[in-house]
């Protein structure tokens, strides 16, 4: 480990984890003019994942994100639509180059007076000197401010209590195929055809959905997907799936470039809003508790939380006033209550079958391409996305509405008290909403 006589060096701050959530806000922070150290147990590892996103979401950053693939209009199969040529989105969808980013935050990261650090944090000790990262050989690292980015099993911070979080579960081949996967797409967010329609819905135990992408030639990347269940739905069920899925459509894998074993806990605990430690990225409930997406909502909070940390550094505040303000930043009043909205969808999610979540998606692509791309981005406000959930609700079949209304009898109040603060704020006098912003 490469901490061993940095005892005496103080960065600004240490960042812990170089995923793309710890590098985005390193490099951010450098742009800011400020030292950072970036902790990783495998700094030079690069990102094996597969990260997907919508362009618009993240075009006017001030860094570039680099993408080796970008669809325009993708395509979702889903209710009636399942079968055919499906529905085309219009709107892009990319999937980053991971190579080509890192590098590019890197360099940033490299031009400051900063560095990626070989260590495996375990501790943050403070004092009035400030805050200290102690790595597991020992040494420590003395900075202004800790961030913890290190996914989804963040140790350094603290969180509120949890619901029994439900799971993504996914798994992916890059593959050279003998036919086509995505039947003739080029990019498929959904495929809810069953995986093989001759041996009927295998023992997967929740609705699994194919998700892939066309590489050019005959090189696919293709992911059997359980978009959430609890308990999770072991990844080799879904390897099964993708493969009988491809034998019924009788394409044989000729050569494999690589595999995805996916796990994203969703519905995870927020951290805590006062504590010297500030979270980022997966760490900070980034994850949307109804489609595990983080990276854009990731890439979107990193300016405004480098922003409050120089604030905060530049006007010597204590790391715990830097921190608080950074969360206020990710998760205002509004964008809290419209986590529990989501997380009330989650839950009703869970208890579907492979035909009312077909049906569900079909009714929810039907939405305008503003409302369905509010929902899904996690930044929209308790009002706004209760009334897109709402219009949802009014177009999906009565059968929809129906599971809908038993998870709403079933759940024991939890809508009404993800809405209730609204109500209150509706009929608030005018002066005093305004005084609480
Ligand atoms: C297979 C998969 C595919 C996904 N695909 C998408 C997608 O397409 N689109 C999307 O929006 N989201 C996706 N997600 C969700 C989410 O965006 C990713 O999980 C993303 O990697 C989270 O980024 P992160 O930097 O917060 O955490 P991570 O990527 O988990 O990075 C954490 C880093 O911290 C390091 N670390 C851990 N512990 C310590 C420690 N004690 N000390 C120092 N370093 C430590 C780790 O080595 C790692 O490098 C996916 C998730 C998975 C699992």
């Amino acid at each position: 480990m490469a901490v061993a006589g940095e005892q005496s060096r103080t960065m600004d701050v240490a960042v812990v984890g170089g995923g793309p959530a710890g590098r985005w806000l390193a490099a951010l922070l450098v742009r800011r003019g400020m030292s950072v150290a970036v902790v990783d147990p495998r700094p030079e590892r690069g990102w094996e994942k597969t990260y997907g996103l919508w362009v618009d979401e993240v075009e006017d950053l001030t860094i570039k994100v680099d993408f080796d693939g970008i669809w325009s209009s993708p395509t979702v199969r889903v209710g009636a639509l399942q079968g055919g040529a499906g529905r085309q989105l219009s709107r892009a969808y990319g999937r980053i180059d991971n190579g080509a980013f890192r590098r590019r935050l890197d360099e940033i990261i490299a031009g400051g007076r900063s560095r990626q650090i070989a260590g495996e944090a375990r501790e943050v000790r403070y004092d009035e000197q400030g805050a200290a990262l102690v790595c597991a050989d020992g040494p420590e690292l003395r900075c202004a401010l800790v961030v913890d980015a290190s996914g989804g099993a963040a140790r350094l911070v603290d969180y509120e209590a949890e619901q029994v979080p439900a799971v993504q579960t996914a798994y992916g081949l890059d593959v050279k195929c003998s036919g086509d996967p995505l039947r003739g797409a080029a990019m498929v967010l959904m495929d809810y055809s069953p995986p093989a329609p001759a041996v009927e819905q295998p023992a997967i135990g929740a609705p699994s959905f194919l998700y892939g992408m066309a590489r050019g030639g005959d090189r696919y990347f293709v992911e059997e997907t359980v978009l959430m269940a609890r308990p999770a739905v072991p990844v080799g069920r879904l390897k099964e799936a993708l493969y009988r899925r491809l034998g019924a459509l009788d394409i044989e894998v000729l050569e494999r470039y690589g595999e995805e074993r996916c796990e994203i806990p969703m519905g995870t605990a927020l951290p805590v809003a006062d504590q010297p430690t500030l979270a980022f990225g997966a760490a900070a409930g980034f994850v949307h508790p109804a489609t595990g997406y983080q990276m854009a909502r990731m890439l979107r909070a990193g300016p405004m939380v480098a922003d409050a940390i120089a604030d905060g550094l530049h006007d010597e505040r204590e790391p715990a006033e830097v921190s608080r303000r950074c969360w206020e930043v990710m998760w205002p009043a509004s964008r809290r209550r419209a986590r529990r909205l989501l997380l009330f969808g989650m839950d009703a999610l869970c208890g579907f079958e492979r035909r009312a979540m077909s049906r569900f998606f079909d009714a929810f692509f039907e939405l305008s391409t503003d409302d369905w791309g509010a929902y899904m981005s996690g930044e929209s406000g308790a009002g706004k996305t209760a009334k897109i959930m709402w219009r949802l609700f009014r177009r999906a079949p009565m059968e929809i509405r129906l599971a809908l209304a038993r998870h709403i009898l079933s759940s024991g109040g939890e809508l009404r008290d993800a809405l209730r603060p609204m109500a209150r704020r509706e009929t608030a006098p005018r002066g005093r909403e305004k005084a609480h912003g």
